[in-house]
């Protein structure tokens, strides 16, 4: 009858949503000892300057490496992280991961520039600055390389924290970019509040540029009104040459995408490198020291 029907297709959803439950739980408890039994690590993406084609930094992208589910990406269990209050020792390790990679780079000569991104539980913790300061210095990183991307809906939830966090963090040198852009239903002047250097377009505007002449007409205002603002522009989800030739034409800065290079590990993003000839600015000789 209908009513059995209904009654299965709602056992059915039940069980499907316990599993959800369950699924979360068993990860939420593994997560807690992923940063003690070393399963988190960094992959990272080029992101290249659009007329010169000259790398202009990496994005650190968090993966969870877990010894019997594989490899899980960022997607699945960040949601899981901030529901369960692990996030800022996901962020910690981020923090502090990220800025000894960038001594392991500066030892090899690159002065490289990596983004981290940053959750919205991270900007109201008290000590986020003070934390990364600490890990600037520790491994003697130039506060300039590092770039804070935070997402535009999430800034936007809480503009207090957002804007508190990021004068404090302009104050001692890093930079802050507004990531997925365009998601948020933002008015223009929260954008003005922020003290940001970069602006990062969603993957789905960039998605719809070629067949779209709306999604066109969004992204060469936003890039116009950037600009006007003094940002720099990046492009997410490059994967057609097509995509990348209009956003040239429209003067994006900044290109990031499967196109260009993939998220890759340390040592895969090193082989890709000598394969492109990328340039990478080196980091200056000390005065006086032997040549
Ligand atoms: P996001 O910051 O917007 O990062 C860009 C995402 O787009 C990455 O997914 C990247 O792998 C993917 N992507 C890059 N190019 C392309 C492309 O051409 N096509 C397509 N389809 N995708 C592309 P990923 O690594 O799965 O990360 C997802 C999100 O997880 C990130 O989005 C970011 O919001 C969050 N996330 C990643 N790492 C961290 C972290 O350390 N902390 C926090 N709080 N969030 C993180
Ligand atoms: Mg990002
Ligand atoms: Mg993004
Ligand atoms: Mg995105």
């Amino acid at each position: 009858t209908a009513k059995r029907a209904g009654g299965h297709t709602y056992a059915l959803f039940e069980s499907r949503m316990n599993e959800g439950v369950q699924e979360q739980l068993a990860l939420q408890h593994d997560l807690r000892h992923a940063v003690e039994r070393n399963e988190l690590l960094l992959h990272y993406q080029p992101k290249i300057d659009a007329r010169l084609g000259r790398l202009q930094g990496v994005e650190a992208l968090l993966r969870w490496q877990h010894p019997t589910r594989g490899m899980i990406g960022p997607n699945v269990f960040i949601p899981i992280a901030e529901r369960f209050g692990l996030i800022n020792g996901l962020g910690n390790w981020v923090i502090e991961e990220s800025c000894r990679q960038m001594r392991v780079w500066a030892d090899q000569g690159m002065l490289m520039s990596v983004a981290i991104n940053l959750s919205v539980h991270q900007l109201r913790t008290e000590d986020l600055v003070h934390r990364i300061e600490s890990a600037l210095t520790r491994h003697r990183v130039m506060p300039s390389q590092l770039l804070c991307e935070i997402t535009e809906s999430v800034a936007m939830e809480d503009i207090k924290s957002t804007q508190r966090a990021f004068e404090e963090l302009q104050r001692i040198g890093v930079y802050l970019s507004i990531d997925d852009f365009g998601t948020g239903y933002s008015s223009l002047s929260y954008l003005r509040q922020l003290p940001a250097r970069q602006l990062k377009i969603d993957r789905s505007f960039v998605a719809d540029i070629e067949v779209r002449p709306d999604a066109r007409a969004i992204v060469g205002a936003v890039i116009q009104l950037a600009h006007q603002l003094g940002l720099r522009v990046v492009a997410e989800g490059v994967e057609t040459e097509g995509q990348r030739d209009i956003l040239l034409a429209l003067q994006c800065d900044e290109l990031q995408g499967y196109l260009l290079a993939r998220p890759m590990p340390e040592a895969a993003l090193g082989v890709w490198m000598s394969q492109q000839a990328v340039m990478v600015p080196s980091v200056p000789a000390p005065v006086g020291a032997p040549r």
